[in-house]
């Protein structure tokens, strides 16, 4: 199979993981992925990331369209209206990424690594701030790719060997950024063995291959760029350029509890709320108004400018979508998931 790369313009992607119902932040994410690209005519490529079988619920990839058309986000790419450089759902390229890893292994950029199951298994997921492991100590780095044969039935994943020095990048949202990634995690996961990939090897061979110039995400992923950076150079793709939205708190200054009905989408929809309302607060937290004038995403897009984004934490308060309707409800604290 031929991995050959095109760049799109102005293409951008919105990648939901369907593990669970999409929040506010979520919300403000993928508005400022999806003006990103409008703003400059390119593409919107939706993708499914469901690599992790312990965590992706079928019905979340329904609901996570559901959820991104009601707020009034469209998409010319993605599981539901095809395209070119599908299929849009990770859980169908399994192709793509065993020809990527293939790669990396003839290149001797991988070995063969025989540590701890845990590690492996919470490979297939995005590393959230809080999923962060310790840096891996170079058990098995002694191994080259070649090795692998002779484990026979040992299960086996294999890590990346990260090259010594920081890498850098001209960051669109937070400014130049640079981070060695053997200071963080040291050597990373890409797969294992004969079972699928990691989140990192999957989406940078999604993003290269459907063509995106531009990846706008949550800044809980700074840590991972690093290593897709490096992943770009070994497998001889150009990188897109990368932007980080500053995180989402609540009222309270910490992060926002799925849990908590006053932010999920799902929620706000089935009760009635106006998604013009809740859109007109999110384009006045990405600096594109002093009011939260109701709206849809495509008012704001001769507007936008991904250099009034602060580069703060924005504090959401249910109240500035909720008002005093009578779909209130009664905000459920607990949980910082
Ligand atoms: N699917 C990932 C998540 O929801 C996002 C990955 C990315 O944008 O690179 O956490």
């Amino acid at each position: 199979m031929e991995l050959r790369q095109h760049v799109r313009p102005g293409c951008g992607r919105l990648a939901p993981s369907p593990t669970g119902g999409l929040h506010v932040g979520h919300a403000r994410t993928f508005l400022v992925a999806w003006l990103a690209s409008r703003r400059e005519d390119g593409p919107v490529a939706l993708r499914i990331e469901d690599l992790d079988a312990t965590r992706a619920r079928p019905e979340a990839t329904a609901a996570a369209l559901v959820d991104l058309r009601w707020l009034g986000l469209d998409w010319d790419e993605g599981p539901d209206v095809g395209g070119p450089r599908g299929p849009y759902v990770q859980s169908e390229r399994r192709a793509v990424y065993d020809e990527a890893l293939a790669r990396l292994k003839a290149a001797e950029r991988v070995y063969p690594c025989t540590c701890t199951r845990a590690d492996i298994e919470r490979a297939a997921s995005a590393p959230h701030a809080e999923d962060e492991g310790p840096t891996y100590p170079g058990t098995c780095a002694h191994r080259s790719a070649a090795d692998a044969p002779a484990l026979g039935d040992r299960p086996f994943a294999w890590r990346f060997r990260v090259p010594p020095g920081e890498v850098g990048w001209d960051d669109l949202i937070l400014g130049p950024r640079s981070i060695d990634p053997a200071r963080l995690g040291g050597d990373f996961l890409v797969g294992r063995n004969g079972q699928g990939p990691s989140y990192q090897l999957a989406v940078v061979a999604d993003d290269a291959l459907m063509g995106v110039d531009r990846v706008i995400r949550g800044d809980d992923l700074v840590p991972s760029t690093p290593r897709q950076l490096l992943l770009y150079r070994a497998l001889g793709w150009e990188p897109p350029r990368f932007g980080h939205v500053p995180l989402v708190v609540g009222p309270d200054g910490r992060r926002l509890a799925k849990r908590d009905g006053s932010i999920k989408l799902a929620t706000l929809r089935e009760r009635g709320l106006d998604p013009r309302r809740l859109v007109g607060v999110l384009a006045r937290s990405c600096g594109l108004s002093d009011e939260a004038a109701p709206s849809a995403p495509g008012d704001w897009v001769d507007a936008f400018d991904l250099a009034r984004l602060p580069r703060e934490p924005w504090t959401a308060s249910a109240d500035d979508w909720l008002g005093s309707g009578p779909f209130v409800e009664p905000a459920v604290s607990g949980g910082n998931s």
